[in-house]
């Protein structure tokens, strides 16, 4: 018998590597013969508090192979899952994202919750089941917390976030906000990187009206210092409109210290992007005060100017 598969997203973050370990600990000491591994290579963030803790980084896999039964965390969509998992029984999921593209052919366990972060549901499920959270444990869902919620400045956060990590600092034993700070910082070493790739590190595009929309965001704790880089970046963005097809071209760089962002623009409409956040552009630029979220404080307010 194979080892049961216990999994969160491709391109893993924090959240899908932590939740992970951290299920599959559980599922052990439940009985269950399980293995946490991972859909791609841990981001220098996660590999920070892997360190930190003195963990693993899970193998990675891309299909589940011999492996018949597997465990979802941090995910449900097929398209974000493993490359079989059309192949798999899904034993279970723990998870909260909305659910969607999502069917099994046998009766499973499924635990979503609308909070912050996947390992606030999976340290209830350690309360539910009576076992100690290990100190390492603790560690990395503490991460994943922090990772999520960004330090609690997310507007995804909820009190029942900051319970569990607050618990778990204690658990495993480190200064929430400083560790979380060190942590996040290890997340924003952006001097090595070219600014194509940082400009593709976390890039999404959006159809808004006629237009083509392409928004990156990256975390910084100096925004000077990608702003010391505008003039490359700019050129960067500039061409990437031409050879993608996108009018317009978005950066956001988030201050995680001071919780705002400042958006460098290139391409049209500019209006739309001022309409969006009652701003005006200076140098191409302005500061978003109190945004974080490209979810929840950037997407929906263009797409409402666009639609005008
Ligand atoms: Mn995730
Ligand atoms: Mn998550």
């Amino acid at each position: 018998m194979s080892k049961i598969l216990v999994f969160g997203h491709q391109n893993p973050d924090t959240d899908a590597i932590g939740a992970a370990i951290a299920f599959a600990h559980l599922q052990k000491e439940l009985g269950k013969d399980t293995e946490a591994v991972a859909l791609g290579a841990p981001s220098e963030e996660t590999q920070y508090a892997l360190d930190h803790f003195q963990l693993e980084a899970p193998r990675v896999v891309e299909k589940a192979g011999e492996a018949t039964d597997v465990m979802l965390v941090d995910h449900n969509e097929f398209q974000q899952s493993i490359a079989d998992i059309a192949d798999v029984n899904i034993l279970a999921v723990v998870d909260h994202h909305r659910i969607a593209n999502f069917e099994t052919a046998n009766p499973l366990y499924y635990r979503a919750e609308p909070v912050g972060c996947t390992s606030t549901i999976v340290l209830k499920l350690y309360k539910e089941a009576e076992i100690d959270v290990p100190k390492q444990i603790a560690g990395i869902m503490l991460s994943a917390i922090i990772s999520d919620t960004l330090l609690f400045k997310s507007p995804t956060c909820t009190k029942e976030d900051v319970n569990a990590a607050t618990e778990l600092a204690a658990l495993a034993e480190v200064d929430l906000n400083e560790y979380g700070l060190a942590m996040l910082k290890a997340g924003t070493n952006l001097s090595d990187k070219s600014a194509e790739t940082l400009l593709d590190l976390d890039a999404k595009s959006f159809p808004m009206g006629d237009k083509n929309v392409r928004i990156a965001q990256v975390n910084t704790v100096d925004l000077k210092e990608v702003f010391d880089r505008q003039a490359e970046l700019e050129t960067t963005m500039a061409l990437e409109n031409t050879k993608k097809g996108y009018d317009l071209f978005l950066l956001i760089a988030t201050d995680i210290l001071a919780s705002n962002s400042e958006l460098l623009v290139v391409g049209e409409p500019k209006e739309a992007v001022e309409a969006a956040f009652q701003t005006t552009l200076t140098n191409n630029r302005a500061l978003l005060k109190g945004v974080v979220s490209r979810k929840k404080q950037v997407v929906p307010q263009l797409t409402e100017a666009f639609s005008n």
